[in-house]
């Protein structure tokens, strides 16, 4: 666990009792704080029963409070609790913040943030990977599901690669990386924001928190985060700021499994320039990619039956994740995409996909968006309406040819029909694994 004087005698509040909430309550306890900490839900409050002062910061007095620390998930355009601190004049905070307050006290070390609507989780796995193949001292935390200020410090020279969404950014105030990356933005989490401009400032923040001399590396493909990155080049000056789009090294991609499709050739080329930003040479990042495993959930293959893929890509939660996922199949020579897609809607087209329409085999409705995308897609492929991820996959497997591919990449959210993202890619496995067996052991039905 991370632990830093710099929370000696310090007081603080934390609300949302969650895994980062719990990290930084731990951090602080660690640390020499006084803490009030509440969540709604009884059981982790019972947890924290006379390690902490139980009280809900909302009706709290908050007077000499340093700071109130909120779990990403708290919408602070709706909650009282912007304005219960507001009225108090003490800062809202998030987990990361107090790391970036605690870095005063740990050794020597660097830190890259990285952000943008999609693929930070597999670019930070994947700087994560480059590194620790180089012998680096790495630690990974953030969005990805691991708080930062749970795990333990790291021995000089250490980097510390840091997931970021726009939330944890939003409650951020003075984290300096390194390197701060920028993937990409398109219209996302709009119900937390005035608005789509509401959303980009808030990953510019990122890069306004950067001291001179360090380095900010960007995607191209979108006009908001090249407007970002023109501004960057100014206040840090041109050299200090990349711009990557992976044209050179994409003659390389074919030795990279788990990193297909374009979108994948945009995330190793920022990869590859953060690594070496800090030191790595070409030697060292090229014998590493192919090795990387990918993540689960994110184009994850999960079974090649007698020539058919399946692909679990349950994270593509919107229509601009979904596309490049489509795009790293093209006809061969005929379309050959089975594609299972919807759930609860973000939004009602799907715009960002229509490109790669042409190479769509079929289209398997689900959930809620079910009618309305099956209604989308109707002029351009065959779609069936299975209404359930279990149906859906049955057909799809029916229809499948080899060669074809078998793919889950809803462009919704979940939770109609799943808790999360990954118990519906869990599902995607489990189901395609149980009808295998069940194809595998009926008589006469075998390849
Ligand atoms: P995040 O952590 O930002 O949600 P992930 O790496 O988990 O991103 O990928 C989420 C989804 O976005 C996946 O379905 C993937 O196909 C898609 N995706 C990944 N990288 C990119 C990118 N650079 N541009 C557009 N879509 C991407």
């Amino acid at each position: 666990m991370i632990v830093s004087e710099a929370f000696a005698g310090k007081r603080y509040a934390v609300l949302g009792l969650a895994r980062s909430g719990l990290a930084s309550v731990e951090t602080l306890l660690a640390s020499g704080a006084q803490v009030m900490a509440w969540d709604s839900r009884e059981e982790p409050r019972l947890a924290l029963e006379g390690r902490v002062e139980l009280a809900d910061p909302v009706s709290a007095d908050l007077a000499g409070y340093d700071g109130v620390v909120v779990s990403p998930g708290v919408p602070l355009n709706r909650h009282p609790i912007a304005d219960a601190a507001a009225e108090a004049g003490v800062p809202v905070i998030g987990d990361i913040e107090l790391f970036a307050l605690a870095r005063a006290s740990l050794p020597a070390h660097r830190v890259i943030g990285i952000t943008g609507t999609n693929g930070k989780s597999t670019t930070a796995s994947l700087v994560h990977h480059l590194l620790k193949s180089a012998a680096i001292p790495v630690r990974l935390g953030g969005n990805i599901g691991i708080p930062i200020l749970s795990q333990d410090p790291l021995s000089p020279g250490g980097v510390y690669v840091l997931e970021l969404s726009s939330y944890q950014i939003d409650l951020t105030r003075s984290l300096d990386c390194d390197v701060a990356v920028l993937l990409n933005i398109t219209p996302d989490h709009l119900d937390r924001y005035d608005g789509f401009e509401g959303y980009v400032a808030s990953k510019a923040r990122l890069f306004d928190m950067q001291a001179k001399g360090h380095v900010a590396v960007f995607g191209v493909g979108d006009a908001e985060t090249a407007a970002i990155a023109g501004r960057q080049a100014a206040r840090l000056g041109s050299d200090m700021v990349a711009q990557v789009d992976g044209a050179d090294i994409a003659g390389l991609q074919k030795n990279w499994p788990s990193l297909q499709g374009p979108h994948n050739l945009q995330n190793a080329a920022v990869a590859v320039t953060i690594v070496e930003a800090l030191g790595l040479g070409p030697a060292q990042w090229q014998a590493a990619l192919p090795t990387f495993r990918g993540l689960p959930h994110r184009m994850e293959r999960v079974a090649d039956l007698g020539g058919v893929l399946f692909i679990n890509d349950s994270k593509a939660t919107n229509a601009a994740s979904a596309a490049p996922a489509l795009a790293a199949f093209p006809p061969d020579p005929e379309p050959r995409i089975h594609w299972i897609l919807g759930g609860l809607p973000k939004e009602d087209s799907l715009d960002e996909c229509a490109p790669y329409f042409g190479y769509v085999a079929a289209a398997y409705t689900i959930g809620d968006a079910g009618p309305r995308f099956a209604e989308v897609l109707a002029p351009h492929t065959d779609v069936t309406r299975s209404e359930m991820l279990a149906e859906a996959i049955r057909q799809a497997m029916a229809a499948a040819k080899p060669g074809d591919v078998v793919m889950l990449s809803p462009a919704c959210a979940s939770f109609d029909q799943f808790r999360d993202f990954e118990a519906r890619g869990d599902a995607f496995r489990q189901i395609v694994e149980a009808l295998t067996e069940q194809r595998q052991a009926a008589p006469g039905d075998a390849d």
